[in-house]
């Protein structure tokens, strides 16, 4: 396939820490792809919470699925917009990879416990951790030796910082915009959680096709349709085709927006793309309105429905405990921990170990050492 003259070509890549030689078949963003879906903490996606913790139920999207389907849409967005796919499918497998248990409830919640120490936990900072140092799987470097592309996606996800801040992420070009295929995850990301919540949300009867209508005119507006297509149908597929239809009008409106937006930049390379002022990536205005309202719905009716709140008190409520407990206790870590805790700052320590957690490993940590009883109290 031809790419755009905008697109990142993996020849040009900043490539590796540590050089190794091409593979005869793959090309290095392929196996930065490879190398995400082999690691450790990808696996480890699988159970951790996205919206609906496991104790709620375990029929819905977790963090893996979630990062699947993403993945899924950031192919089709960037193999129509010319891009390179197989750096968008690698960016938006490791999207998501830093993430502590329980989702950004756990984040803010670690983040807290990190303030006192004069220190922070940041999900894209933890993520660029993992695959720089935490895994261990190969013989002639530490972490995945991932290309500078993904990596510098990998810090840039959903935010951005100051090299005054941040000197240690000098090296990634902060004042400078990432690739076009890096710009999509953002956006890829937003169309993947709020069609699947308004699911989710639906299946968990926390939220209803009535009400969804009522308050997001954008569905309201493909749901119409579908019914009219549609009148005998069931209103559980109506609701899926409606859903459908919308992921389709945002991924549509993704891609056609930032095709003219590139074509109106007039930028000819990928060099042109980083030194533009804004980024390129994003929704037309009236889908950015509508989008926002979407937003503002899942907020107000799901992600602070008090099931959803009492369900994540309870699990953050444990995590903090738990990062007392190590904090008091190191020697109750694995033997790894322990003796890093001996060398580095302990609070640190005891972070990344918990970050590392999934939900479930939390919780049955939690039950083990200190019983389900304080959980209950601190709630
Ligand atoms: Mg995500």
């Amino acid at each position: 396939m031809v790419l755009a003259s905008y697109a990142m070509d993996v020849a040009r890549s900043r490539g590796r820490c540590y050089p190794e030689p091409p593979h005869p078949y793959r090309s290095d963003y392929a196996r930065d792809r490879d190398r995400v879906i082999h690691s450790r903490a990808f696996r480890r996606l699988e159970a951790k919470t996205q919206v609906f913790t496991t104790r709620y139920s375990d029929h819905f999207r977790n963090r893996l699925t979630h990062t699947i389907e993403v993945a899924q849409i950031a192919r089709t967005v960037a193999g129509a917009l010319g891009l390179n796919t197989e750096l968008a499918e690698a960016l938006a497998l490791v999207h998501d990879i830093g993430h502590p248990p329980f989702g950004h409830a756990g984040e803010r919640k670690l983040d807290e416990l990190m303030r006192p120490h004069g220190d922070r936990f940041d999900h894209n900072l933890h993520a660029l951790r993992i695959v720089e140092k935490f895994e261990q799987r190969y013989l002639d470097f530490p972490g995945l030796n991932l290309t500078f592309e993904v990596r510098e996606g990998i810090v840039k996800h959903s935010r951005s910082y100051d090299a005054a801040q941040f000197p240690e992420l000098s090296d990634y070009l902060l004042d400078q915009r990432t690739p076009l295929e890096a710009q999509l995850i953002d956006f890829v990301d937003e169309i993947a959680y709020n069609t699947a919540d308004l699911d989710d949300g639906c299946e968990a009867k926390l939220l209803d096709i009535d009400m969804i209508c009522f308050d997001v005119p954008l569905f309201a507006e493909l749901y119409g349709e579908v019914e009219r297509s549609h009148p005998q149908g069931r209103d559980k597929l109506r609701f899926n085709e409606g859903l459908k239809r919308m992921l389709d009008r945002l991924a549509t409106d993704l891609i056609e927006n930032t095709h003219a937006e590139a074509a109106a930049s007039g930028v000819k390379s990928v060099e042109d793309v980083r030194r533009l002022p804004r980024r390129l990536a994003g929704f037309s205005p009236q889908v950015t309105a509508e989008n926002a309202t979407l937003k503002k719905f899942l907020l107000d009716r799901l992600y602070d429905h008090p099931a959803i709140v009492m369900d994540r008190e309870r699990s953050v409520a444990a995590l903090a405990q738990l990062f007392e407990f190590y904090l008091d206790h190191p020697e109750a870590m694995p033997k790894f921990y322990t003796e890093l805790a001996q060398r580095a700052p302990r609070h640190r320590v005891v972070c990344d170990y918990i970050a590392g957690m999934t939900d479930h490993f939390l919780l049955r940590q939690h039950l083990d050492l200190l019983g389900t009883s304080s959980v209950s109290a601190a709630s």
